[in-house]
């Protein structure tokens, strides 16, 4: 059973909730888009169920609050190391039901793979999620193809309706909160059932793909910007970045900041070596990691659908379509052997 509560109503729960909780949400950054003269939606902080944009696809994800573009972990003098603090409140996330399987994926690199990420676990730990229900796809999304567009694995889920807002609370310790507040009605949260986008990732699909030459049109097409990284929730890779307060670099801090596998350096090694320095190389290495390794390791596809790189590559190079051209690849490398 669901529950129905007017805005008023939503605000003054989410006002309850703010005592233990910082409030994030997918909200309008007037002009705030790559994209000259539009705007952006990113994540930031929220009091009213009213910041909360519904109706748009947010240009960046949750991994905003979970994995910020830049973390300070440690600060450090010629002789002392201090941890830095973390977050005084747990986090609320509102976010779609891609995005939520796309924690998954980031919980299983930060906590199950082969070690437990100190910094990450503690801001996780402290972390809950608003599902907002799809009434139906947005441009470019391809949830339905990745199995991603429903999801049960919520705290609260929420979605405007006539004259206020539906919701179904699963975390007990906020049932007192919502349950006295709200009119039960039946709710079930939507799901979007079909995108006009669809992938299909050959069942042969192997390694020996990396040998087509279907990657080199990528050499000259992708500038290599990064982008499609930093706007993907699955996204994980960070490096590091030290900041000095001193001259002598005996004090400073250290953070770190999130990296991409398609810019200039990040391959690179000792000796002047790069192991990736042509652009269809590592457009080649971040497909086949969102569509075929990850899985080999975890069973199922890192990419969740959601679509954020196409909508934000300057190039218009569709990452749903190069997955799409994987079968003809795989049919040419055996052709070829
Ligand atoms: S690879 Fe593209 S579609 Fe897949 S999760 Fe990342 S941003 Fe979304
Ligand atoms: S695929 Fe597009 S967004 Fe990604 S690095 Fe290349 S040009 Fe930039």
């Amino acid at each position: 059973m669901g529950l129905k509560l007017s805005k008023e109503d939503f605000d003054a729960c989410l006002a309850q909730l703010s005592a233990d909780y910082d409030i994030y949400a997918p909200v309008r950054m007037a002009g705030g888009n790559p994209f000259s003269d539009t705007d952006c939606i990113r994540y930031g902080k929220i009091e009213s169920i009213e910041e909360v944009i519904f109706e748009e696809k947010s240009n960046y994800s949750y991994k905003e609050v979970l994995l910020p573009l830049s973390e300070t972990l440690f600060y450090f003098t010629e002789n002392q190391v201090k941890e830095a603090d973390g977050k005084e409140k747990g986090g609320i996330i509102f976010l779609r039901s891609c995005d939520l399987h796309a924690v998954k994926r980031m919980d299983d690199i930060y906590l199950e793979n082969g070690f437990e990420d100190y910094y990450y676990k503690r801001l996780r730990e402290k972390v809950k999620f608003v599902l907002m229900g799809c009434k139906e796809s947005f441009e470019n999304c391809f949830c339905v193809s990745m199995n991603t567009n429903a999801c049960s694995d919520y705290d609260l889920a929420v979605e405007p309706a006539e004259d206020g807002y539906l919701l179904d609370c699963k975390a007990d310790a906020w049932q007192d909160i919502f349950a006295a507040t709200g009119e039960p009605t039946a709710y079930e949260p939507s799901c979007v059932k079909e995108n006009s986008v669809k992938v299909s990732i050959p069942d042969s699909l192997t390694a020996e793909v990396a040998k087509s030459e279907m990657w080199r049109e990528y050499d000259g097409r992708c500038v290599n910007c990064g982008r499609c990284n930093f706007a993907c929730p699955t996204c994980t890779c960070f490096t590091m970045q030290d900041i000095f307060y001193t001259d002598n670099g005996k004090a400073g801090e250290r953070r770190r900041v999130q990296a991409s596998c398609m810019v200039d350096g990040f391959t690179d090694v000792a000796g002047g070596g790069c192991y990736r320095s042509k652009n269809g190389d590592r457009m080649r290495f971040k497909v086949l990691h969102k569509v075929l390794d990850y899985k080999q390791r975890f069973g199922y596809h890192m990419c969740v659908g959601c679509g954020r790189c196409d909508d934000i590559c300057p190039e218009y190079i569709s990452f749903s379509g190069i997955v799409n051209k994987l079968a003809q690849a795989v049919t040419e490398v055996e052709t070829d052997e």
